[in-house]
């Protein structure tokens, strides 16, 4: 696996690699690897010849009030992870390299950055969009696997490929959890033992709409309101947001059907951690 620092150096092995007509399939990630972020490589394996993935915690998608200055971070195990994944190039570019002096541009994001995260961090999806748009340009992937664990990035990334007629194919990898249930995530290093067990309130939310879903109940207002209560029922979790969203539009529904999404974000502690899901069996 070759380790590529300089955004001249990636964009020259890109261009050797295609001449061969090879494809990429590209994986972003901030780094702190856990068994999520190695399962969307070994899908990304699966969908190209060459597997590039890149480590950048990207400050431009982070908040003044967040956690951008203590975001884990363990660059040797993450790359010899990604070398066991027969990773090509672990793409680590420094924040000079990617935001020069006098960089100023930003991708405009629509509707879809409204609601949710977007309403609680302002900004964020266009500087995650602004470094994907980056990414894609300097790796020029035929494919790029991104998480369902950050549904509503995904829904943004898929809607601008088509805005803007990016030739890259999007594939979506479901979440990946603890045996616990809780989702993987960097960010769960930070949570206490008690943090980490109050924690667990995302995946029995979405466990418990689930099963009411299943025994009939479809009326939001009345999931929302169980949902808190057991919620409540966890010490020290702030509810930021829990909506229940067309899993395209992401706009609210009141009644529950194939295309709803449970999506949430809490807070426990310091840590912030988001979790989602369909509520229908095999939606
Ligand atoms: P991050 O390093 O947290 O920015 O995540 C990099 C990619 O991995 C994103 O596409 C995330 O959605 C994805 N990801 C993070 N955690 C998980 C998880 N538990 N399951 C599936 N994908 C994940």
């Amino acid at each position: 696996m070759e380790i590529i620092r300089s955004t001249v150096e990636m964009a020259n092995w890109v261009d050797r690699l295609l001449v061969g007509g090879r494809t990429i399939g590209l994986v972003p990630t901030m780094g702190y690897f856990h068994a999520g972020h190695l399962s969307l490589m070994r899908l990304a394996a699966q969908e190209a010849d060459q597997v590039v993935v890149s480590l950048f915690v990207n400050p431009i998608q982070f908040g003044p009030q967040e956690d951008l200055g203590r975001y884990p971070h363990d660059f040797e195990r993450d790359a010899r992870l990604a070398a066991e994944e027969s990773v090509a190039v672990l793409f680590a570019p420094t924040v000079a390299e990617m935001y020069p002096a006098g960089f100023q541009s930003r991708l405009k994001i629509g509707a879809l950055a409204e609601p949710l995260c977007g309403r609680q961090r302002p900004g964020h999806f266009e500087g995650v969009a602004t470094v994907v748009a980056k990414l894609f340009n300097l790796v020029r992937p035929s494919v790029a696997v991104f998480g369902e664990k950050d549904f509503q990035q995904l829904a943004i990334i898929r809607q601008i490929v088509r805005d803007l007629n990016w030739r890259v194919r999007i594939v979506g990898h479901p979440i990946v959890r603890e045996a616990d249930g809780l989702a993987m995530s960097s960010r769960n290093v930070y949570l206490s033992p008690e943090e980490r067990e109050s924690a667990l309130c995302l995946h029995e939310a979405l466990e418990l709409a689930r099963k009411r879903v299943r025994d009939g109940c479809s009326a939001v207002r009345q999931l929302k309101d169980e949902i808190e209560q057991s919620i409540a029922g966890h010490g020290g979790v702030d509810v930021e947001y829990i909506n229940f969203v067309d899993q395209y539009n992401l706009t609210d529904k009141s009644s529950v059907d194939r295309e709803t999404v449970l999506a949430m974000a809490i807070r426990v502690g310091r840590t912030r951690l988001i979790d989602n899901g369909r509520l229908f069996e095999g939606a």
